[in-house]
């Protein structure tokens, strides 16, 4: 629905407010900021080099969609880098099936190849049936998920040859988790955050870079639509870890009182990931004795939770 009120930038009917610079845009002017910001996170962090492999890990929802979209921009523009995308099929019935449809119509749309690949065929079960066995539900489905999950990401990342997997975070869920972290006093994982996650260096690692970290929700909703992104709109069902949500809901009210505390908390946050790594020697890599992958202790987290769930690999 057009607005009357006019663009601050260049006069046009604007379409959007935009609350983290506080301006009416039009759709143009809003696009470029958006992509601006984007472009200004990955030449800061230096997240891209000009003849990387990406993979954009594409759930089908709203922020990988976009970090596709902006993706696909840039590799047009820099023929030696190539662009792939690959979905995780966790199996989760109603849900995963639809996003994966609509990533599918993304890439269709983009031209971009794209891959599934699913816990079933890789770990011989779907999530579904975990929470079916609901053996210890004290023990919230995402922490064996997002493990596994992230696994699959960076074993297919290292057979798709890929140099960087591109995530779509975006700067709620990076708060989020600089203050879950934080209020957990867990300190090594706030220094592993930042716009390149993880501070392993090693061959069996794939970089994961998160382009929108600085990019605030509502301008990721904004930007698929003004893009006609086809994109999943729902949660995962399972999603709904009571510490994180009550998180959300404080960060949301703080932001509408405070405009601005997002970016501020996120400031703090790269500050103190500074500090932290400040003169520290690299971490010892050892390899994990089940499956090669690179850990700090002697079986990576994934092939003890593959263990516990009496599917080891
Ligand atoms: S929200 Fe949790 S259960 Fe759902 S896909 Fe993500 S990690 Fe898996
Ligand atoms: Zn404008
Ligand atoms: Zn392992």
């Amino acid at each position: 629905m057009e607005s009357k009120n006019k663009c601050s930038r260049c006069n046009r009917d604007s379409v959007t407010e935009s609350g983290h610079l506080g301006e009416s845009l039009c759709r143009r002017c809003f696009t470029r900021l958006f992509e601006k910001r984007v472009k200004r996170t990955i030449r800061l962090n230096k997240l891209l080099h000009r003849e990387d492999r990406i993979g954009v890990a594409l759930s089908g929802g709203k922020d990988s969609a976009v970090a596709l979209h902006i993706m696909k921009k840039l590799v047009d523009r820099v023929p030696s880098s190539e662009l792939v995308a690959y979905t995780i099929d966790e199996g989760i019935e109603g849900f995963r099936d639809k996003s994966i449809k609509a990533a599918a119509g993304l890439c269709e749309q983009l031209g971009i190849e794209h891959q599934v690949y699913s816990f079933r065929e890789s770990y011989g079960f779907r999530v579904d049936e975990i929470v079916k066995l609901g053996s210890d539900k004290r023990v919230p489905v995402c922490s064996y998920c997002g493990v596994l999950r992230r696994k699959l990401l960076n074993d297919k990342g290292r057979d798709l040859n890929l140099d960087k997997i591109v995530t779509g975070h975006n700067l709620d869920d990076e708060v989020q988790t600089s203050l879950m972290n934080y209020i957990r006093g867990d300190l090594d994982r706030i220094e592993r955050m930042g716009a390149r996650a993880g501070i392993l260096e090693d061959s069996g690692f794939v970089a994961r870079i998160k382009p929108l970290r600085e990019c605030p929700v509502e301008e990721i909703l904004e930007y698929a639509k003004i893009k006609e992104l086809p994109f999943h709109p729902e949660r995962c069902p399972y999603s709904g870890e009571a510490f994180r949500q009550t998180i959300r809901k404080f960060v949301d009210l703080l932001e509408s009182n405070h405009p601005g505390s997002r970016f501020q908390i996120l400031k703090s946050t790269d500050n103190l990931i500074e500090r932290l790594s400040q003169g520290k020697e690299p971490a010892k890599i050892s390899h994990c004795i089940t499956c090669g992958d690179p850990t700090s202790g002697e079986r990576c987290k994934a092939c003890q939770i593959l263990e516990e769930l009496g599917s080891g690999n």
